[in-house]
């Protein structure tokens, strides 16, 4: 498969998942934007390495996904997007009681809606180009909920059904919408959860790793950003294009219990 001429544009791609997958549709040929808020030195650095590493045109654009305006105008400024990733993502622990109103807000907009602004925005770029992939990273926590995880479980079951809506709206064209259900993945935002999760459970961070997080992951594995990015190239492969509305676990078995 080539993804040569194509264009992938990947929120929250600095770090992590993101990075993996727009590293991996780099790999194909694919044109890449990467994007986070910070425009920072080290965020063009990465868009650089990639674009030499792969031989592709790959491009940092700044824009904060929190902000549906900033979620439209990144799309128009990649120009192009044959490829929308929705990856950006945050996290926050504690009871629903205790829930910080700005971080639920930050949830819901990150995690959830800024997927309906870059849909809206790329879905006439891709109808105009003849084919489009909305890949949407969701979560285990978008099909199974945890304690102390309320924004989160929301945003990624609201996902789940912006996917499927969306999927039904382009079923007649070359367009198909699918999500990624990671479970864990061992990236900044696992790790920056641990501390919290520990205290919440008033445990050593080593057991909450293997009592808490891996508890989920019958496989008692985390799952690698490699494997992930490897879903994203297969969701944008001929193999793939009768997939649509769907989402494919990578969870070591969470989901099947
Ligand atoms: P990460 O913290 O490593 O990366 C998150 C990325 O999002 C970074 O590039 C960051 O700059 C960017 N970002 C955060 N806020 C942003 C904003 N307001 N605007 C633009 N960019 C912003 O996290 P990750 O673990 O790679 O998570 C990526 C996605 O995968 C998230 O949607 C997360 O919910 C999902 N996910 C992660 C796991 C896991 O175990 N790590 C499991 C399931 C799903």
């Amino acid at each position: 498969m080539s993804l040569s001429g194509k264009t992938a544009v990947v929120t929250g791609s600095t770090s992590g998942i993101g990075l993996a997958i727009a590293r991996a549709l780099a790999a194909e040929g694919a044109d890449v934007v990467i994007n986070s808020f910070s425009d920072t030195k080290a965020d063009h650095a990465i868009a650089e390495e990639i674009g030499k590493a792969f031989s592709v045109n790959a491009r940092y654009i700044q824009a904060d996904m929190s902000k549906g305006d900033q979620c439209r105008k990144l799309i128009e400024d990649a120009g192009a997007c044959d490829i929308l990733v929705n990856n950006a993502g945050i996290q926050h622990v504690a009871p629903i009681d205790e829930f910080p109103v700005e971080k639920w807000d930050a949830i819901i907009a990150i995690n959830m809606s800024s997927a309906f602004h870059t849909t809206a925005a790329a879905l006439p770029m891709m109808r105009k180009a003849g084919w489009g992939r909305v890949i949407n990273v969701a979560s285990a926590h978008g099909l199974r909920a945890s304690p102390y995880k309320s924004a989160y479980v929301t945003a990624k079951h609201g996902i789940l059904g912006m996917t499927k809506t969306v999927a039904l709206e382009t079923a007649k064209e070359s367009i198909t919408a699918n999500a990624i259900c990671p479970g864990y993945v061992l990236t900044p935002l696992v790790e920056a959860q641990i501390p919290d999760t520990a205290k919440e459970y008033n445990m050593s961070e080593d057991r909450v790793i293997e009592e808490v997080i891996l508890l989920k992951q019958p496989s008692k594995q985390f799952a690698t950003v490699e494997q992930i990015g490897g879903i994203a190239t297969f969701l944008c492969s001929p193999a793939a294009d009768q997939i649509t509305g769907t989402s494919i676990s990578v969870d070591g078995g969470w989901t099947a219990a």
